[in-house]
């Protein structure tokens, strides 16, 4: 390899407590770049399809990118890839945090990690190898596992598992030394099953670049835009990602009660600057980031990671809930026991309902009512405990959902994946987005919100279908080769593909031909995480909405009386990405794109 990849893969059994070492292919980087591209492949290959994701086969995959590590503004991500127990399909989750850089600086692109330990344990991995120890830490929080780790390694990045993790909890994830969590489609329970606590990375190798002086000026031109640009020079340093709460809520498209609304009549209060002015002491950012729009608060003389926009939606508005103490105290809970804090605020607002529609009068003797701050904490700690309904809670919304026949049309997710924070029927392009996600409801894996609602890249109407597919399909490749680069997404409000294809050139010496050689990459990448999830048995019946969305128009607000027209999108869809009535990628698609031959599918 030329520069920007180490060149090698590290696999670890843990049923033979034994590692391999091979090396990275050129033509499948040059492919599918790394990160969640050569994730997704390694995936397709390791599993033949219809697996428990929770037995030994399913491999929780850790892929850099080739900026992960480098000067590259930004360039700290990584990916984790998994087959979900959530869903049941393809799950990979973007991730901060020293790990991937440390994971690279040990000499490796990628760790692959199968099957089943023995007892609990960690796994270390540094310029030696492997080195498979049994871990006193199971049970343990995440915190206190890191405080720990940290006195043996205090270098080094960790991938830690909570104790919802090692109970097996469908929305369980997993979480960074940083306290960066990959929250989504229960890659958590995946390592929990394997009894694996942590997996600590860490060593000294430096990352070339092929061509250094070409990358500094690449870089140095990213560093410059990221100061210039109002998001990610002002918005997000001073107010996080929450910044765009109240222009989110304007639009009517703040998902409230269980997305009964679009407006939440709390959302000023629960603003960036307010957070700001109240409870964040300070800011945090990942490594080699400007931006840094992590923040930090100081709860009950304790310093705890101040809540992202997502999470502040899913037990803010979401629940009913006003009070910001309330919001970071549940999320530091959940961070500390492992569970992804977007679907266990839907899963709490889904009971709400039950309760407001006379499904459920109690849950072990609390009535769950909007906005009950009390009762909203204690629903928090039982699921975190796994106790009494927390056990039921943990199991996220589509599961319980089967228990409440009737309840269907108000269990918001997609395939099984609790749905983010941006109201569909106020902004169509997420609708689809959400119904052709690969892992499930999320905004982002086709982030049309930024035009549709905040007027970035362009401003587009948000109720209109027309475009719509096309706009989809081209965030969601932009996307799939973003996640694939080690940059974070957040660079992108100030940058565009453009920059990256030249940091990547630079850093790699991979000879695209050209701008759209490259960004063809996402496009491959889409198809192949697509050709994962057919290979499960997914087809149109899956690309949907809850029915809430599709045949309940909107109460008030400026999207008064809109719903989803899903189908016309979905078929449009279909045709641009080159796939058939039912999904499925065409013959003619996966050739064009070189898949057919990378995945052998002679027929
Ligand atoms: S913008 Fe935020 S998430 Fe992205 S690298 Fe910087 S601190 Fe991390």
């Amino acid at each position: 390899m030329k520069g920007g990849y180490t060149g090698r893969i590290l696999s670890f059994d843990l049923s033979l407590n034994k590692a391999k070492v091979k090396n990275l292919d050129e033509k499948e980087t040059f492919l599918l770049l790394g990160g969640k591209g050569l994730g997704a492949l390694q995936l397709y290959r390791s599993l033949r399809g219809k697996e428990d994701p929770l037995s030994p086969e399913n491999p929780i995959i850790v892929s850099t990118g080739p900026l992960t590590g480098t000067i590259a503004p930004t360039g700290t991500k990584f990916s984790i890839i998994t087959k979900s127990p959530q869903t049941g399909v393809f799950l990979d989750s973007n991730c901060g945090g020293m790990f991937g850089v440390q994971l690279k600086r040990a000499g490796y692109d990628m760790l692959i990690v199968k099957g089943i330990a023995e007892e609990p344990s960690m796994l270390i991995v540094d310029e030696n190898g492997a080195e498979l120890r049994p871990c006193r830490l199971w049970g343990r929080t995440t915190f206190e596992t890191i405080g720990e780790l940290k006195k043996e390694f205090p270098d080094h990045g960790f991938l830690i598992v909570g104790p919802a993790g090692e109970r097996l909890a469908p929305i369980s994830g997993l979480l960074t030394d940083d306290a960066r969590s990959a929250g989504r489609g229960g890659s958590g329970a995946v390592m929990g099953s394997k009894r694996l606590k942590a997996i600590v990375a860490g060593g000294r190798r430096p990352i070339e670049v092929y061509d250094v002086e070409g990358m500094k000026r690449a870089a140095w031109v990213v560093r410059r835009m990221l100061r210039l640009h109002e998001v990610t020079a002002r918005s997000l340093p001073r107010h996080g990602t929450v910044n765009i709460i109240e222009a989110v809520n304007e639009m009517g498209a703040l998902p409230t009660r269980n997305f009964q609304k679009g407006r939440f009549d709390g959302a000023s209060e629960l603003s960036g600057e307010k957070w700001r002015s109240s409870l964040w002491k300070t800011d945090k950012g990942c490594y080699g980031c400007t931006i840094r729009c992590g923040k930090i608060a100081v709860l009950n003389n304790t310093w705890v990671d101040g809540p992202d926009y997502e999470t502040i939606w899913a037990f803010g508005p979401n629940c009913g809930v006003k009070d910001a103490r309330t919001i970071a105290l549940a999320n530091y809970l959940c961070d500390a026991y492992g569970l992804d804090t977007i679907s266990m605020g839907v899963t709490i607002s889904f009971l709400m309902e039950l309760y407001e529609k006379g499904f459920i009068q109690e849950l072990d003797g609390l009535k769950p009512t909007w906005g009950d701050e009390e009762v909203f904490l204690r629903l928090i700690e039982k699921a975190c405990n796994g106790e009494g309904c927390g056990s039921m809670i943990e199991q996220g919304v589509a599961r319980l959902s089967r228990k409440f026949p009737g309840s269907e049309a108000f269990a918001m997710h997609v395939k099984g994946l609790e749905m983010p924070a941006y109201e569909p029927r106020a902004a169509k392009g997420m609708g689809l987005g959400y119904a052709t996600s690969d892992r499930g409801a999320c905004h982002l894996r086709g982030y049309t919100a930024g035009q549709e609602l905040l007027g970035y890249g362009g401003g587009v109407d948000p109720y209109t279908i027309e475009g719509k597919a096309r706009l989809v399909i081209d965030r969601q490749n932009e996307k799939a080769v973003i996640d694939s680069s080690g940059l974070c997404f957040f660079a992108f409000y100030a940058i565009t593909l453009k920059e990256l294809y030249r940091m990547v050139v630079a850093c790699t010496g991979q000879p695209y031909k050209d701008w759209y050689e490259f960004t063809r990459i996402g496009e491959r990448v889409y198809n192949l995480t697509r050709l994962f999830n057919v290979r499960e048995g997914l087809s149109r019946k899956d690309d949907s909405l809850p029915s809430r969305l599709l045949n309940e128009p909107m109460s008030e607000g400026p999207a008064k009386g809109q719903v989803v027209e899903l189908e016309q999108m979905l078929s449009e869809y279909y045709r641009l990405r080159g796939w058939n009535e039912n999904g499925e990628p065409e013959k003619e698609t996966l050739e064009r794109l070189g898949l057919r031959e990378l995945l052998k599918t002679n027929e």
